[in-house]
């Protein structure tokens, strides 16, 4: 009986597609972290290991912290040929080069070589100190977007130079559109996909009403504590910022976001940026990529490209926020 009240609300609202769906909640580790999902499904048939085969698959090609990742394989190649890797991994690259050279390469991929002397990489050695001049100008030798080539048919990457490919910025957000995707063929017709906080929602959740999610509060101290909350109806969301994921050395604070044209961590005084995008691959990297183009430059960028996202910066007085006008629909406070 109360599945039918439900179905009948959903209908109302939402469309109810199989008098047969349940709610069912999955949740695992992958790409370093935690993922959990919430769907309404047709019963039985989506099974943790469909999931856990998908974010697999992602993992497997794209990880630098997998030995015998694509990734990885091309990472150890050598200059100059040709490897043929997955068409997906080449579509996540097209998206990459894409976003680097709209922001003039504050947003790169090859920036690896520098998240791992800065010891946030795969490859990263656990140094007591921050790197020195030296060793900064000789790692950004080995970077640059504009030293990886591609192409289609088949699907291709070269490396110009001793590149290392870092997706860490994007894969996530690729794995929550993987998922979604997943999910859809399913025919789940409501889910909410997170992992590490980037976050895809379809339809309403279980309370019959549109996704609802928290933005947190961007300091280590205040973890989980919400700042804003935003509704989200068939829409990705990520947020990038320094509070989480950071080094500290002799009291300076250093944060994983590197911008790789200058080789060092970023320092402006922006907190957190959310970014809102149909597609949960973009809202990931322009979440990285506004945060390395920092308040001023990623304020115009957003605005450029029609972005809906919020900005918090930290002043003498607290946080201070805001966002653009197509971000306002969705705030729900
Ligand atoms: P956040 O959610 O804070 O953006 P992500 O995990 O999405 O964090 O991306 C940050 C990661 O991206 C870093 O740990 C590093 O591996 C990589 N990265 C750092 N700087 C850049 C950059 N300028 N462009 C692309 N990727 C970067
Ligand atoms: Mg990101």
């Amino acid at each position: 009986m109360l599945r039918k009240i439900v179905c009948v609300i959903l209908l109302a609202q939402a469309g109810c597609s199989d008098s047969l769906a349940q709610w069912s909640k999955f949740s695992g580790s992958t790409m370093g972290t935690v993922y959990h999902i919430t769907a309404e499904c047709p019963s039985g048939k989506l099974q943790q290991a469909d999931i856990a085969r998908e974010l697999d698959w992602v993992n497997n090609v794209m990880s630098t912290y997998i030995h015998d990742s694509t990734l990885s394989r091309f990472n150890r190649s050598g200059i100059g040929s040709w490897m043929t890797v997955e068409a997906e991994l080449l579509q996540v690259i097209e998206v990459a080069l894409e976003l680097s050279q709209s922001s003039g390469g504050a947003y790169d991929i090859t920036v690896g070589p520098l998240v791992n002397l800065w010891g946030f990489g795969a490859q990263s050695n656990g140094a007591g100190n921050p790197p020195s001049k030296r060793q900064i100008s000789q790692a950004m030798e080995s970077v640059g977007y504009t030293s990886i080539k591609t192409r289609l048919q088949p699907p291709e990457l070269l490396k110009q130079i001793n590149l290392y490919l870092d997706l860490s910025s994007i894969a996530k957000g690729y794995g929550v559109d993987r998922v979604a995707e997943l999910l859809s063929r399913y025919q789940c017709e409501n889910y909410l996909v997170d992992i590490g906080g980037e976050v895809r929602t379809r339809g309403f959740s279980p309370k019959t009403r549109s996704w609802r999610i928290g933005i947190e509060v961007p300091e280590a101290e205040s973890f989980g504590a919400i700042n804003r909350i935003i509704e989200l109806p068939d829409v990705a969301v990520a947020t990038s910022g320094d509070y989480r994921n950071f080094l500290e050395w002799d009291g300076t604070s250093y944060s994983h976001i590197i911008d790789p044209r200058t080789g060092y961590p970023v320092t402006h005084n922006l907190a957190s940026v959310t970014v809102l995008h149909p597609s949960a691959m973009k809202a990931d990297a322009l979440a990285t990529l506004l945060t390395v183009l920092g308040p001023d430059e990623g304020w115009q960028y957003a605005q450029k490209y029609k972005l809906a996202v919020l900005f918090v910066w930290r002043t003498n007085s607290g946080f201070e926020q805001r966002h653009t006008q197509s971000f306002a629909p969705y705030l729900v406070d």
